[in-house]
């Protein structure tokens, strides 16, 4: 037994029998042949290329691409299963990746095509989607594989461009621009890197070709799945104008009522309309989608990597939360798990935020800047719990998160620290960590979740911790 330093509930950390953790590495969809697997030509692929030669202009505009996986969720599941001996393809049943409806983390993130033919959508509830077919198969997310299924696909696009921009967990644009000499010709090179990222990874992406990312990120979002579209300007007019408005980017539910208010139901009524009268009616975000709808957009692929804005940790509570010790339980289980991740990444956060959900569904938070940066646990743990304090309007509560943000490297610590219960307290986060790394994360627990019915370390790698898609391209 070791006994953690003035800490929070006299906290004793139990040491469990150590063994090899066996959660090793998971091992990425790699190399395998897939039986089935649609590889129809689009009837935009020809037509594309016809243009792309026949237009000089769109070569000189330069050329991206907008590489995104199909049902990433599903397909990286699906790869995985069949990789590790499945027989079955998740990808040719009705099946979704979903939480449990048990934990009321019951959200379809991910469904197959045969799913989708009994009306079953992505945000929707589990419990609703088995309502709609209930031989459904459910499986539960797994961020850790994504994220390694989805930096495979970047070593892959990175054999052919230097310039790739992610620009979600299963999204990203990818510069043309110094390829020619190598790769001539952009649709084929498209061909060969869709048949790549199946046969060396298992799962189909859509591609989309064009002179900026605005207009290939909506030719990718044509005709799905594993398919090539081109979207050139001059191609826009009759493969673009003819979608209903909602389908622009950046046009979500809200601004689609107000434009069909004023008689906008497709693009091209949104690309036609009196750009004077957009400004003064619905603002700069009125003017983007303006331009949107009629191709303009001249963002650069931004080659470098997106640096981590922060690092969080949530977790939805299988019972609603009603006094502050659960509470404070479920900070520290939080805490445990985002401190080790900064620590992991050699960083510190300065700004601290806690999250709050109600059985109500409603949300809010609350933050603050810390005295100095840090990855300390505790440091972390206690300034959740007096945000917490502060915010908490004593409502039951569903979910709750801590979030770490205005990061700096941890080299700054080195020279800060001189405050001597810092230096035990990082001193003692460091040994915790190298245990955890050596025998598992959960041969070390503290005494205080021993009879508590919420989990030791909660949380984990989820959705928020990559770049998702953002207004800005
Ligand atoms: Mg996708």
């Amino acid at each position: 037994m070791l006994l953690l330093p003035e800490h929070m509930f006299g906290d004793i950390i139990k040491v469990r029998s150590p063994r090899q953790s066996a959660a090793g590495k998971e091992k990425v969809p790699g190399r395998h042949r897939m039986a089935k697997g649609g590889r129809g030509m689009c009837s935009n692929e020809r037509a594309g290329e016809r243009n792309l030669h026949a237009n000089g202009k769109a070569k000189k505009q330069g050329i991206v691409f907008h590489i995104d996986v199909n049902s990433a969720y599903l397909s990286w599941e699906a790869a995985y299963r069949i990789q590790h001996g499945d027989p079955l393809d998740l990808r040719n049943i009705p099946s979704i990746v979903g939480g449990n409806p048990a934990e009321r983390r019951g959200i379809v993130l991910a469904k197959s095509i045969p799913a989708k033919k009994f009306g079953i959508k992505t945000g929707e509830a589990v419990g609703a989607a088995l309502h709609k077919c209930p031989d459904l198969m459910v499986v539960k997310p797994r961020y850790t594989l994504y994220k390694e299924c989805s930096e495979a696909m970047i070593e892959v696009l990175k054999e052919y461009s230097p310039q790739i921009q992610q620009y979600s967990i299963d999204e990203c644009f990818l510069d043309y621009k110094g390829m020619k000499d190598h790769f001539p010709d952009p649709i084929t090179t498209a061909h060969k890197i869709k048949k790549r990222i199946f046969a060396e990874l298992g799962f189909t992406v859509n591609i989309g070709i064009s002179t900026n990312k605005l207009l290939a990120k909506m030719a990718s979002e044509l005709k799905k799945p594993d398919k090539i579209h081109t979207l050139f300007p001059e191609e826009v007019p009759d493969k673009m104008w003819c979608l209903p408005v909602e389908e622009l980017f950046m046009v979500g539910r809200a601004t689609a009522k107000k434009l069909h208010e004023r008689g906008i139901f497709t693009i091209r009524d949104l690309a036609r309309y009196d750009k004077s009268l957009i400004k003064p009616w619905l603002k700069s975000h009125g003017v983007m989608i303006w331009n949107y709808a009629n191709g303009i957009e001249c963002s650069p692929v931004k080659g470098d990597v997106i640096p981590i804005k922060g690092v969080g940790n949530s977790t939805t509570i299988p019972f609603d939360i009603c006094e502050s010790r659960k509470a404070h339980l479920v900070l520290l289980s939080l805490a445990e798990k985002v401190s080790a991740r900064l620590r992991q990444t050699d960083l510190l956060g300065e700004v601290l935020t806690v999250s709050l959900k109600t059985d109500e569904l409603d949300s809010y938070s609350h933050q603050k800047r810390l005295e100095l940066p840090t990855n300390c646990t505790d440091v972390i743990y206690q300034g959740a719990v007096q945000l917490f304090e502060e915010a908490w309007k004593q409502e039951p509560l569903r979910h709750l998160g801590i979030r770490l943000s205005e990061l700096c490297s941890s080299d700054f610590q080195q020279l800060t620290i001189h405050d001597g219960a810092l230096e035990k307290k990082t001193k003692m986060d460091q040994v915790v960590d190298q245990i955890r790394k050596r025998y598992g994360s959960k041969v070390l627990i503290r005494s205080c979740f021993l009879h508590a019915d919420i989990k030791p370390m909660s949380g984990g790698t989820t959705e928020e911790d990559y770049p998702m898609m953002s207004s800005v391209l």
